[in-house]
């Protein structure tokens, strides 16, 4: 038995007040493979935080058993500072109400530098250049500081994370069935955990502009391999992903048992537990570029009617809502048509039926790159 809980204090922003990250920790520190998982870090998304809840019992099961292989880290509750965030009765947990911005964006960009810190030290093996770069990262992980509650969240959860192998951030969409965000890299060697949790989509970006979690671990080693060339093998040693557990109002047991249980036969395929993993499923879908996925915008203030279903298939210029004006002096011509710009699958709707314009409606995953879709892939 190995696990051991450690409690890591953030400072008070205010007197008499204080939190912290609690992180349970399986196996040896520094054994391979590593995995780490943390659950809400958009405060409000729930369903991760119930997955992370099943996924520790079944851990702490197999660490009586001595089944864990290489090291496990879960942080349940990846952001205590907007889960405190209830303003009047609702949960404010997408961004920081003291003015930090979206909690899963701007994270420290971990491939300034890299270059430089790696520049003599690599060679022709794979294995050895892995090493240096984990180094490289670690030391200028170790160099940060940080004073305020949120900054040091951000590096502590950061030199946790940054030298695993798999990195899993538990989210999830508005209305939405399950996907998953992965850079171009990653694909089709994640194909296991996609099939496994269900994803019926999978979308990919070698930069959605945002600065996510799963992006600043992911993206360092194929930037960094695309700078150095192919004469210094640098792998993309850090299969980091978004995992968007369905809907915010999707949280019971029944689905957190299987989330679960998908993520531990994930951890078990990928030598982390002992022990035969169950079967991987058909896979629901094929990856789609992010720059496919048409989110559908609302063109004025007003409620949404929809019209599709979570999964239907649409072609271009479907309704996909009627978006009502309840001012309009004649409400039997109060509607105007919201309609999409790919052929795809619905993936998202949002559970917020009174809207302001250009706010994102529905995303659609098509085929086809978009040509509206640059700049800021990610919703904001
Ligand atoms: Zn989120």
């Amino acid at each position: 038995m190995s696990k051991r809980i450690d409690r890591i204090a953030l400072p008070s922003m205010s007197p008499g007040t204080d939190r912290y990250l609690k992180v349970h920790r399986y196996g040896t520190p520094g054994a391979r493979p590593k995995a780490y998982l943390q659950a809400s870090l958009h405060a409000d998304e729930i369903p991760g935080m119930m997955a992370a809840h099943h996924l520790i019992r079944r851990l702490d099961e197999a660490d009586k058993r001595g089944e864990i292989q290489g090291e496990i880290i879960v942080v349940p509750v990846a952001n205590p500072i907007g889960s405190n965030q209830v303003v009047n009765g609702i949960h404010a947990g997408r961004y920081e109400l003291r003015g930090g911005g979206n909690f899963n964006r701007r994270w420290p960009d971990l491939f300034a530098g890299l270059i430089e810190a790696t520049a003599g030290k690599l060679g022709t093996d794979a294995a050895s250049n892995v090493a240096v770069v984990r180094q490289a990262i670690g030391d200028k992980l170790a160099a940060m500081t940080a004073s305020g509650e949120l900054s040091v969240l951000r590096l502590e959860l950061s030199r946790l994370a940054y030298d695993a192998d798999f990195v899993l951030d538990l989210h999830c969409d508005d209305d939405s069935h399950v996907h998953l965000f992965l850079i171009p890299d990653h694909w089709p060697d994640g194909q296991d955990l996609a099939a496994l949790i269900g994803a019926e989509a999978v979308l990919l970006a070698a930069d959605s502009g945002g600065a996510s979690f799963d992006e600043v671990f992911s993206s360092p080693w194929a930037k960094l391999q695309e700078a150095v060339g192919a004469g210094y093998p640098v792998p993309a040693a850090c299969l980091a992903a978004t995992v968007e557990f369905r809907g915010r109002a999707d949280v019971f047991d029944e689905i957190g048992e299987k989330d679960a249980d998908a993520l531990y036969t994930f951890l078990q395929r990928r030598g982390l537990i002992a022990g035969k993993a169950r079967d991987v499923p058909s896979p629901r879908c094929q990856a789609t570029m992010l720059d496919a996925c048409d989110v559908v915008r609302s063109p004025a203030a007003g409620v949404l009617a929809y019209k599709v279903q979570l999964g239907q298939e649409v072609r271009t210029g479907d309704v996909i809502a009627e978006l009502i004006d309840p001012l309009a002096d004649d409400q039997a011509a109060a509607r105007q048509l919201i309609r999409c710009q790919t052929d795809g699958k619905v993936l998202s709707r949002s559970m917020h039926k009174l809207v302001a314009p250009g706010d994102s409606i529905a995303k659609v995953v098509g085929s086809k790159s978009l040509a509206y879709r640059t700049g800021l892939l990610l919703e904001d």
